[in-house]
């Protein structure tokens, strides 16, 4: 090899060149002259590396634009070989110590479960078609890049949430950054647990809230306690913002709507039976009409219970006891007519019999022409009596002393006087018809007033003998359908089977009156529960035996009972709800039960 070409007499006379030329021997100029006199290009390892760097850079920048911008920004540095500027700006592209939300991860998982979710969801102004057109826009530009894709697909769905309904509750979020901590991308507005963004437009929330508020609450004016707390509820879900937030609300709604619905059956029964009794009233009146006082007596009661808030109880008190005044009456009309028409027919006769007497003597006659006339026209017992005494009167003053026609007379006037008392005391009668009554007309069970007194008499008797004590409440099941397809008169001929059927089963010291409509209560003095059960149950099985008649068709009658013992001391008002409640339970599971109150004490 020629020594002068050997590298490093190449190196020596490049040290003795940057001596001449007066440049300090740095790597670079030491290259330079090194080259120049070797006459070769040697490569730069920093230069190459740093175009190495910028080439990555630009590829890069094609799916993120910050790192074109980082290449460009970084080029003149590379060609300077200023690589402490170069390294700053490495630094800045990749920040150490602080979480770069771009390079978060994205949680697959939690991302597509999402995306299932919000796909079936429904949003405002989103249909499902447009929904899906979007995503496969997304997944066809972004297949290259995962984490973008997972970016946008991401957006895409809070995209949708804009404007979405108050029970769209969207998912957790999506992307993690270091493994554990979940956090929101920088630059995607994706919802949170949060229901509704209350800036947010969402006519649905406030649609359902006004529906609660004028359309159900209302409904529960007959029970404040339950409005009330529909009230508070209401406010509760108007500050309802989180997903949990609603599904308890939801929760607390659910008993409210079983009232609500319960109080719009009730309103119906109520309905019906104000219909009914009006029917009654305009088919007695004629009944009822002997004299003005009966009919206004009528009218005060109908006037007593329209002006009350409406009590399914009290219409069926009332449609009871004008049934029995219509009946009482239609008895005692005769009687009271037939004693008026006696009355009249003597007074007539005697009057007759003087005027015979009579006919001499004009003046005296013209008095009693006048006597007739008022006798015929008075419907009035009181005023006939006068006009008796008045013709005594002028018979005497006339001078007229005939034995016979007195004697006649004051036969007459002692039966006037007879009558007059008869007809007082029907009317006593009548009057307090309505008052006395303890009995339930139509089925011979006693009424409500009585059932009052039954049940003082014989809670006071249990409590002196230290006794226990049963009471049942039965309702028949389905009698409105009964009534419907047979005839409201047939149900009237059902109720009296059922009360007869009810008689035969029970023992003698065991009561039953009619609480209302078609539910009764049977008292059972001396009875515990288990054996109470079986007394009930026992009416069930005959009621299966002895059918209810209808054009010699066998109808078949069940109820529902609930059976509650009174506990030591317990009055009326707490042991009735307590056997209503077990009646309740016997309607709901199904009817044609006998249910005992234990099962649903203290629930
Ligand atoms: P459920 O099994 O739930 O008790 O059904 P139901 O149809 O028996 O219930 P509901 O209490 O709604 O209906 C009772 C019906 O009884 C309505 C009412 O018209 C009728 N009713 C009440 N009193 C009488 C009455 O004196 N005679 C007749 N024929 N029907 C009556
Ligand atoms: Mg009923
Ligand atoms: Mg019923």
């Amino acid at each position: 090899m020629d020594k002068k070409n050997t590298p490093i007499e190449i190196a020596r006379q490049t040290l003795m060149q940057l001596m001449h030329r007066k440049l300090p021997p740095t790597p670079d100029n030491f290259r330079s002259v090194y080259d120049e006199i070797a006459g070769t290009k040697s490569i730069d390892i920093s230069l190459e590396l740093g175009k190495t760097l910028e080439k990555v850079l630009h590829e890069a920048g094609k799916q993120k634009p910050k790192y074109i911008v980082a290449a460009q920004a970084m080029a003149p540095l590379i060609e300077k070989h200023d690589w402490s500027k170069l390294e700053e700006q490495l630094r800045k592209l990749f920040p150490t110590g602080t979480v770069d939300t771009d390079v978060a991860e994205v949680n697959w998982s939690i991302l597509i479960r999402n995306l299932l979710k919000q796909l079936e969801v429904s949003h405002k102004g989103v249909t499902l078609s447009r929904k899906k057109e979007g995503l496969s826009r997304v997944l066809s530009n972004f297949s290259s890049d995962p984490e973008v894709l997972g970016q946008k697909i991401q957006a895409l769905i809070s995209s949708w949430g804009l404007g979405s309904s108050a029970t769209d509750a969207p998912g957790p979020p999506l992307l993690k950054t270091d493994g554990n901590t979940l956090q929101l991308p920088a630059n995607a507005s994706i919802q949170t647990n949060t229901v509704a963004n209350s800036n947010l437009p969402n006519p649905w929330r406030e649609t359902l809230l006004r529906t609660f508020e004028l359309a159900l609450i209302p409904n529960l004016q007959a029970v404040p306690d339950s409005q009330q707390k529909a009230v508070a509820l209401l406010a509760r879900m108007r500050q309802a913002n989180t997903e949990q937030a609603v599904l308890k609300c939801t929760d607390e709604l659910k008993p409210i709507l079983l009232t609500i619905e319960m109080q719009r059956d009730l309103q119906q029964r109520i309905h019906e039976s104000l219909l009914q009794l009006l029917r009654l009233i305009t088919s007695s009146m004629g009944e009822l009409v002997i004299e003005d006082k009966w009919l206004h007596g009528q009218t005060m009661v109908i006037n007593d219970i329209v002006s009350k808030p409406l009590n399914i109880n009290m219409l069926y008190d009332a449609e009871s006891s004008l049934k029995e005044l219509a009946y009482k009456q239609s008895q005692i009309k005769p009687a009271l007519t037939e004693a008026k028409d006696t009355l009249k027919k003597m007074v007539t006769t005697f009057v007759d019999r003087l005027v015979e007497m009579t006919e001499s003597t004009s003046d005296y006659h013209e008095k009693i022409e006048n006597y007739q006339q008022r006798i015929t026209s008075t419907e009035d017992i009181g005023e006939l009596n006068v006009l008796l005494n008045s013709i005594l009167d002028d018979t005497r003053a006339i001078g007229l002393n005939v034995q016979r026609t007195r004697d006649e007379f004051s036969i007459s006037q002692q039966k006037a006087i007879e009558a007059e008392k008869r007809i007082l005391e029907l009317t006593a009668e009548l009057d307090h018809i309505g008052e006395v009554a303890h009995q339930d007309y139509l089925t011979g069970a006693l009424n409500r007033r009585g059932m009052d007194e039954a049940l003082e008499r014989e809670f006071s008797r249990a409590d002196r003998h230290n006794t226990n004590l049963c009471i049942a409440m039965m309702d028949i099941d389905h009698f409105k359908k009964l009534n419907d397809s047979l005839g409201h008169a047939t149900g009237d001929q059902a109720l009296t089977h059922f009360v007869k059927v009810i008689k035969d089963v029970l023992r003698t010291t065991d009561i039953v009156a009619r609480y209302g409509g078609e539910e009764f209560i049977i008292i059972l003095p001396a009875t515990p529960q288990d054996e109470a059960v079986s007394v009930i149950t026992r009416v069930q099985r005959e009621l299966t035996k002895n059918f209810f008649m209808h054009k010699n068709e066998r109808v078949l009658i069940t109820f529902s009972a609930g059976v509650a013992e009174r506990r030591p001391g317990e009055i009326p008002e707490d042991l009735i709800p307590r056997v209503d409640a077990a009646l309740y339970q016997a309607k709901q599971s199904g009817r044609n039960q006998v249910i005992a109150a234990e099962a649903t004490i203290d629930q």
